[in-house]
Protein backbone atom coordinates (compact mmCIF):
# COMPACT_ATOMS: atom_id res chain seq x y z
CA UNK A 1 0.00 0.00 0.00
CA UNK A 2 1.47 3.44 -1.12
CA UNK A 3 0.97 6.25 0.66
CA UNK A 4 -2.35 8.03 0.73
CA UNK A 5 -4.63 10.75 2.05
CA UNK A 6 -7.49 10.38 3.89
CA UNK A 7 -10.33 12.18 6.10
CA UNK A 8 -11.59 10.19 8.91
CA UNK A 9 -15.58 9.23 10.15
CA UNK A 10 -15.91 8.16 13.64
CA UNK A 11 -19.20 7.66 15.45
CA UNK A 12 -20.61 5.27 17.94
CA UNK A 13 -22.56 2.28 15.46
CA UNK A 14 -25.92 4.07 14.02
CA UNK A 15 -24.45 7.41 14.27
CA UNK A 16 -24.80 8.11 10.35
CA UNK A 17 -21.15 7.57 9.40
CA UNK A 18 -21.88 5.47 6.43
CA UNK A 19 -25.03 7.57 5.28
CA UNK A 20 -23.57 11.11 5.53
CA UNK A 21 -20.13 9.37 4.23
CA UNK A 22 -21.05 8.76 1.05
CA UNK A 23 -23.28 11.69 0.63
CA UNK A 24 -20.14 13.69 1.39
CA UNK A 25 -18.12 11.61 -1.48
CA UNK A 26 -20.93 12.28 -3.83
CA UNK A 27 -20.75 15.70 -4.26
CA UNK A 28 -16.92 16.36 -3.72
CA UNK A 29 -14.48 15.64 -6.22
CA UNK A 30 -11.65 13.13 -5.62
CA UNK A 31 -13.35 11.69 -2.46
CA UNK A 32 -13.33 8.23 -2.33
CA UNK A 33 -15.86 6.96 0.71
CA UNK A 34 -14.72 3.51 1.83
CA UNK A 35 -16.24 1.82 4.69
CA UNK A 36 -14.58 -1.54 7.15
CA UNK A 37 -17.96 -2.35 7.88
CA UNK A 38 -18.61 -3.07 3.73
CA UNK A 39 -15.81 -4.58 3.37
CA UNK A 40 -16.10 -7.42 6.18
CA UNK A 41 -19.57 -8.13 5.08
CA UNK A 42 -18.12 -8.40 1.42
CA UNK A 43 -16.29 -11.29 2.53
CA UNK A 44 -17.56 -15.01 1.34
CA UNK A 45 -19.02 -16.60 4.34
CA UNK A 46 -17.13 -19.58 3.76
CA UNK A 47 -13.87 -18.18 3.74
CA UNK A 48 -11.48 -17.87 6.59
CA UNK A 49 -12.05 -14.24 6.79
CA UNK A 50 -15.45 -14.45 6.57
CA UNK A 51 -15.86 -16.46 9.12
CA UNK A 52 -13.59 -14.92 11.68
CA UNK A 53 -15.35 -11.76 10.86
CA UNK A 54 -19.12 -13.41 11.63
CA UNK A 55 -17.82 -14.77 15.02
CA UNK A 56 -16.57 -11.43 16.30
CA UNK A 57 -19.34 -9.09 14.36
CA UNK A 58 -22.05 -10.93 15.89
CA UNK A 59 -21.14 -10.61 19.38
CA UNK A 60 -20.95 -6.86 18.37
CA UNK A 61 -16.83 -7.35 18.90
CA UNK A 62 -14.38 -5.65 16.76
CA UNK A 63 -12.48 -7.79 14.68
CA UNK A 64 -8.26 -8.11 15.95
CA UNK A 65 -6.62 -6.07 15.04
CA UNK A 66 -3.58 -7.41 12.95
CA UNK A 67 -6.53 -9.41 10.53
CA UNK A 68 -8.19 -6.16 10.40
CA UNK A 69 -5.43 -4.42 9.08
CA UNK A 70 -4.23 -7.26 6.51
CA UNK A 71 -7.43 -7.04 4.86
CA UNK A 72 -7.86 -3.26 4.82
CA UNK A 73 -4.35 -3.22 3.10
CA UNK A 74 -4.64 -5.50 0.45
CA UNK A 75 -8.49 -4.28 -0.32
CA UNK A 76 -6.90 -0.93 -0.95
CA UNK A 77 -3.94 -2.22 -3.11
CA UNK A 78 -6.64 -3.66 -5.04
CA UNK A 79 -8.82 -0.66 -6.04
CA UNK A 80 -4.85 1.28 -6.57
CA UNK A 81 -3.86 -2.03 -8.77
CA UNK A 82 -7.28 -1.81 -10.67
CA UNK A 83 -7.38 1.53 -11.24
CA UNK A 84 -9.87 2.55 -8.72
CA UNK A 85 -8.29 4.49 -6.71
CA UNK A 86 -5.61 6.82 -7.84
CA UNK A 87 -3.74 8.13 -4.63
CA UNK A 88 -1.91 10.72 -6.51
CA UNK A 89 -5.34 12.51 -7.27
CA UNK A 90 -7.87 10.93 -4.56
CA UNK A 91 -8.28 10.77 -1.14
CA UNK A 92 -10.31 8.52 1.11
CA UNK A 93 -13.39 9.12 3.51
CA UNK A 94 -12.39 6.28 6.08
CA UNK A 95 -15.39 4.95 7.71
CA UNK A 96 -14.56 2.74 10.63
CA UNK A 97 -11.09 2.76 10.54
CA UNK A 98 -8.72 3.16 12.66
CA UNK A 99 -11.06 1.83 15.30
CA UNK A 100 -8.52 1.14 17.88
CA UNK A 101 -4.86 2.98 19.12
CA UNK A 102 -3.17 -0.34 17.70
CA UNK A 103 -5.07 -0.09 13.85
CA UNK A 104 -4.03 4.03 14.29
CA UNK A 105 -0.34 3.20 15.00
CA UNK A 106 -0.33 0.33 12.08
CA UNK A 107 -1.66 2.48 9.41
CA UNK A 108 0.38 5.49 10.86
CA UNK A 109 2.91 5.24 7.78
CA UNK A 110 0.97 4.94 4.83
CA UNK A 111 -2.21 6.93 5.76
CA UNK A 112 -1.73 10.56 5.63
CA UNK A 113 -4.24 11.96 7.95
CA UNK A 114 -5.51 15.31 6.65
CA UNK A 115 -9.10 16.03 8.69
CA UNK A 116 -11.26 13.79 11.04
CA UNK A 117 -15.43 14.46 11.37
CA UNK A 118 -16.58 12.87 14.68
CA UNK A 119 -20.29 12.28 15.06
CA UNK A 120 -21.25 12.13 18.34
CA UNK A 121 -24.56 11.09 20.15
CA UNK A 122 -24.49 11.20 23.80
CA UNK A 123 -28.25 9.58 24.03
CA UNK A 124 -27.56 5.45 23.72
CA UNK A 125 -31.99 5.26 23.40
CA UNK A 126 -31.31 7.42 19.98
CA UNK A 127 -28.70 5.18 18.79
CA UNK A 128 -30.35 1.73 19.82
CA UNK A 129 -33.89 2.88 18.19
CA UNK A 130 -31.80 3.29 14.94
CA UNK A 131 -30.29 0.61 14.83
CA UNK A 132 -33.53 -1.68 15.42
CA UNK A 133 -35.34 0.24 12.84
CA UNK A 134 -32.21 -0.66 10.47
CA UNK A 135 -32.76 -3.97 11.54
CA UNK A 136 -36.02 -4.45 10.28
CA UNK A 137 -35.12 -2.77 6.87
CA UNK A 138 -31.39 -4.07 6.18
CA UNK A 139 -31.65 -7.34 8.52
CA UNK A 140 -28.10 -6.71 9.57
CA UNK A 141 -27.64 -9.90 12.25
CA UNK A 142 -25.22 -7.48 14.64
CA UNK A 143 -28.45 -4.68 14.57
CA UNK A 144 -31.05 -7.59 15.83
CA UNK A 145 -30.40 -7.88 19.36
CA UNK A 146 -30.36 -5.02 22.07
CA UNK A 147 -27.49 -6.74 23.66
CA UNK A 148 -25.00 -6.59 20.72
CA UNK A 149 -26.16 -3.45 19.83
CA UNK A 150 -25.07 -2.32 23.24
CA UNK A 151 -21.93 -4.12 22.89
CA UNK A 152 -21.11 -2.12 19.68
CA UNK A 153 -21.86 0.99 21.69
CA UNK A 154 -19.18 -0.21 24.37
CA UNK A 155 -16.31 -1.23 21.71
CA UNK A 156 -16.67 2.34 20.25
CA UNK A 157 -16.71 3.98 23.67
CA UNK A 158 -14.10 1.96 25.81
CA UNK A 159 -11.52 1.65 22.06
CA UNK A 160 -12.52 3.55 19.30
CA UNK A 161 -13.08 7.29 21.14
CA UNK A 162 -9.77 7.03 22.34
CA UNK A 163 -8.09 6.89 19.17
CA UNK A 164 -8.88 10.27 18.94
CA UNK A 165 -6.41 12.02 21.73
CA UNK A 166 -4.04 10.24 19.07
CA UNK A 167 -4.75 13.27 16.48
CA UNK A 168 -3.78 17.08 16.84
CA UNK A 169 -7.41 18.41 18.24
CA UNK A 170 -6.84 21.17 15.24
CA UNK A 171 -7.98 18.40 12.53
CA UNK A 172 -10.96 17.54 14.37
CA UNK A 173 -14.66 18.91 13.60
CA UNK A 174 -17.43 17.61 16.08
CA UNK A 175 -20.84 17.12 15.06
CA UNK A 176 -23.79 16.93 16.77
CA UNK A 177 -25.47 13.27 14.95
CA UNK A 178 -28.90 13.53 16.57
CA UNK A 179 -29.81 15.59 14.31
CA UNK A 180 -31.91 15.04 11.13
CA UNK A 181 -29.43 13.60 7.98
CA UNK A 182 -29.65 16.41 6.18
CA UNK A 183 -28.67 18.85 9.28
CA UNK A 184 -25.72 16.21 9.81
CA UNK A 185 -24.81 16.18 6.06
CA UNK A 186 -24.64 20.13 5.83
CA UNK A 187 -22.46 20.29 8.70
CA UNK A 188 -19.89 17.55 7.84
CA UNK A 189 -20.06 19.86 4.18
CA UNK A 190 -19.62 22.83 6.15
CA UNK A 191 -16.46 21.79 8.21
CA UNK A 192 -15.17 19.97 4.62
CA UNK A 193 -14.78 23.38 2.98
CA UNK A 194 -13.53 24.70 5.58
CA UNK A 195 -11.18 22.98 5.64
CA UNK A 196 -10.72 22.97 1.74
CA UNK A 197 -10.03 26.57 1.50
CA UNK A 198 -8.04 26.81 4.40
CA UNK A 199 -5.52 24.42 2.99
P1 LIG B 1 -21.19 0.02 13.10
O1 LIG B 1 -20.41 1.29 13.02
O2 LIG B 1 -22.66 0.21 12.99
O3 LIG B 1 -20.81 -0.85 14.26
P2 LIG B 1 -19.69 -1.16 10.85
O4 LIG B 1 -20.34 -1.58 9.59
O5 LIG B 1 -18.74 -0.02 10.82
O6 LIG B 1 -20.91 -0.87 11.82
O7 LIG B 1 -18.93 -2.40 11.50
C1 LIG B 1 -19.56 -3.65 11.68
C2 LIG B 1 -18.62 -4.63 12.37
O8 LIG B 1 -17.47 -4.85 11.53
C3 LIG B 1 -18.02 -4.18 13.70
O9 LIG B 1 -18.86 -4.44 14.80
C4 LIG B 1 -16.75 -5.02 13.75
O10 LIG B 1 -17.00 -6.36 14.15
C5 LIG B 1 -16.30 -5.04 12.31
N1 LIG B 1 -15.34 -3.96 12.01
C6 LIG B 1 -15.51 -2.94 11.11
N2 LIG B 1 -14.43 -2.15 11.07
C7 LIG B 1 -13.54 -2.67 11.96
C8 LIG B 1 -12.23 -2.32 12.40
N3 LIG B 1 -11.58 -1.26 11.90
N4 LIG B 1 -11.64 -3.08 13.33
C9 LIG B 1 -12.22 -4.16 13.83
N5 LIG B 1 -13.46 -4.55 13.49
C10 LIG B 1 -14.12 -3.82 12.56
Amino acid sequence: MSNISAFLIFGAPGSGKGTVGAKLANVTMGIKHLSTGDIFRGLSPASENGKLFASYANAGKLVPDEVTIQIFSRYVGGLIDTNKFDPAKQAFLLDGIPRTVEQAKLIKNTVNVKHIFVLEISDHSVIIERLLKRAAIEGRKDDIHESVVRARIDEYETKTAAVLSLYDSSIITKINGAQTPDEVFRDVLDAYIKFNTKS
